[in-house]
């Protein structure tokens, strides 16, 4: 039974108050003084305006639409304090989830942190883009600007990465192109080059080396080749050209000498000409033999010194000829030097594979790629079985023949990046980028069943060529001969244990 008596009533509706922990305000007291004397509760309390506002709310999970019932409940109650409370858990709960969906405006410092990565990320890719447009730099700023700012919001994020991204997408678009037009350009001028140099072995060996590195896809490892390449035969090209200068200055010397001792001869015999004409008419004219003496005399010394002056210049011309066809000899040497420039700097004459000083090189590009990169490299090395005994049976000639056949097998089952230089007479080294050791004794084996398929042709001979091979892959730090030093103790081990095997060192 509900007290009636108004001080009991009184009394109860406080005692409410605090069990219900409401706060102590004018319109709770009233709303409890209400309940309990069961009057209807007129004012204070909205209910009626709380249950409106409620229905426009809408859970988005269970747990939002367990603080909803909680909601309904603190109404029910009249509670402001459980109001309160459900509340601020619902919008607690909905600004988690928009930030977890990209819709809220909010931001917390993982945002941000976020944000910082992804404009580090842009400024990274930033170069591969060009810095032609303008307008795109300018987004790009803006947009870097926006995602730095701190405490950047979502929504203006997403707005200007719309944006970004659209703009982006036609500046790489645009780079794309550039590179292949970049690439027809090229391969035009080359084409060009080649056409007009037929004549020109040297430079059409070069220019033919160019087109194949700059046909797609593109290999850093090919283009650094050529480059090398290019920039030695330069090199040598220029040193020659100076050479040659002089070579031709000097012949231009000694022509004006020639041509200034010519007129000299030619003058000394027109006087030693009038000289002796002059006598001539004397000796008419002579009516002694006394008088003839003197005479006489002065012929034979004119003519001497003709004959002296004559001699000399006879030996001059002889020196100038002998020294003329030195420089003519030095001229066909400087074409000659030319003309194999750009494969004997780095390149092995008889197999065109690397020799020992474009290994090294080599070698020092990539170990450092290797340490850059953190990614294994492995090398091998190779010696051909009883080569002695193929040059002893087949002759010298076929032995060549046989080592650019290996080297052409070799060759065609390396992989892209892989490099092949010969090392020494029938030794070759083999250096393995992104390979770890297993790896690259596979593919020895590998080259050794495809030599077992393409026999050597000496003749009508069919040749079986097969070499022992030794491998080991880099240790950190190690160096490139080391490494080398590794392999070929390997080698040797293979060859002392039967040959035709690859061994790890
Ligand atoms: P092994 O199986 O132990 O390696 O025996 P091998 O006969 O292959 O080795 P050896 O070192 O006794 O002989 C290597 C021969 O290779 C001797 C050398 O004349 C020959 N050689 C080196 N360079 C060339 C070259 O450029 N052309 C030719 N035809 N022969 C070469
Ligand atoms: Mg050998
Ligand atoms: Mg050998």
């Amino acid at each position: 039974m509900p007290p009636k008596n108004p001080s009991e009533i009184a009394r109860e509706a406080l005692r409410q108050l605090s069990v219900r922990k409401l706060p102590p305000t004018p319109a709770n007291y009233q709303a409890c003084y209400n309940e309990i004397a069961e009057h209807p509760n007129l004012a204070g309390f909205p209910e009626l305006n709380l249950r409106k506002v409620a229905l426009t709310l809408s859970a988005r999970d269970s747990a939002q639409q367990e603080q909803l019932e909680q909601l309904d409940a603190a109404i029910s109650r009249h509670s402001w304090q459980g109001i309160e409370e459900a509340l601020s858990a619902f919008f607690r709960s909905s600004a988690t989830a928009s930030l977890s969906d990209g819709n809220a405006t909010a931001n917390d410092g993982a945002a941000s942190r976020l944000f910082a990565k992804f404009a580090g990320m842009i400024e990274n890719g930033l170069p591969a883009l060009g810095n032609e447009d303008a307008a795109f730099a300018r987004k790009t700023a803006e947009f870097l600007r926006i995602l730095r700012e701190p405490g950047a919001d979502f929504r203006s994020v997403q707005g200007a990465l719309g944006d970004f991204s659209h703009r982006l997408s036609l500046v790489s678009e645009e780079q794309a192109e550039i590179k292949t037009a970049l690439l027809d350009l090229l391969h035009l001028v080359l084409e060009n080059v080649s056409a007009l140099s037929l004549d020109d072995s040297w430079l059409k060996g070069q220019v033919d080396a160019l087109l194949a590195a700059v046909k797609p896809p593109l290999d850093l490892r090919r283009l650094d080749d050529v480059k090398r390449r290019v920039r030695d035969v330069m090199a040598r090209q220029s040193v020659a050209k100076v050479r040659s200068m002089a070579a031709q200055e000097e012949m231009r010397q000694m022509l004006t000498a020639f041509i200034e001792r010519l007129s000299w001869m030619s003058e000394s015999s027109s006087t030693f000409q009038s000289k002796i004409e002059e006598s001539a008419r004397l000796i008419e004219k002579v009516k002694t033999i006394e008088d003839l003496a003197p005479l006489l005399q002065d012929v034979i010394q004119t003519t001497r010194t003709m004959a002296e002056d004559a001699s000399r210049e006879h030996d001059q011309l002889a020196i100038l000829q002998t020294k003329a066809s030195a420089t003519e000899a030095e001229i066909a040497k400087l074409q000659q030097d030319l003309l194999i420039a750009s494969d004997s700097a780095r390149h092995d004459p008889l197999t065109d594979v690397l020799n020992r000083k474009g290994l090294d090189e080599a070698l020092m590009r990539e170990i450092a790629t290797t340490r850059r990169k953190e990614t294994p490299l492995s090398v091998a090395l190779l010696d051909i079985d009883n080569f002695k005994k193929i040059n002893d049976s087949l002759g010298h000639e076929s032995g060549d023949a046989a080592l650019i056949h290996l080297v052409n097998v070799v060759r065609q089952n390396l992989r892209p990046g892989d490099t092949l230089a010969r090392y020494g007479g029938e030794e070759f080294v083999i250096l393995m980028p992104d390979t770890v050791l297993d790896d690259a004794i596979t593919a020895m084996q590998r080259f050794q069943r495809e030599l077992t398929k393409n026999f050597f042709l000496a003749g009508n001979d069919k040749v079986l060529i097969t070499f022992s091979a030794g491998v080991a892959q880099f240790a950190p730090e190690e160096s490139g001969p080391d490494a080398i030093k590794r392999a070929d103790q390997a080698m040797y081990l293979a060859k002392r244990t039967g040959k035709n095997r690859v061994l790890a060192g």
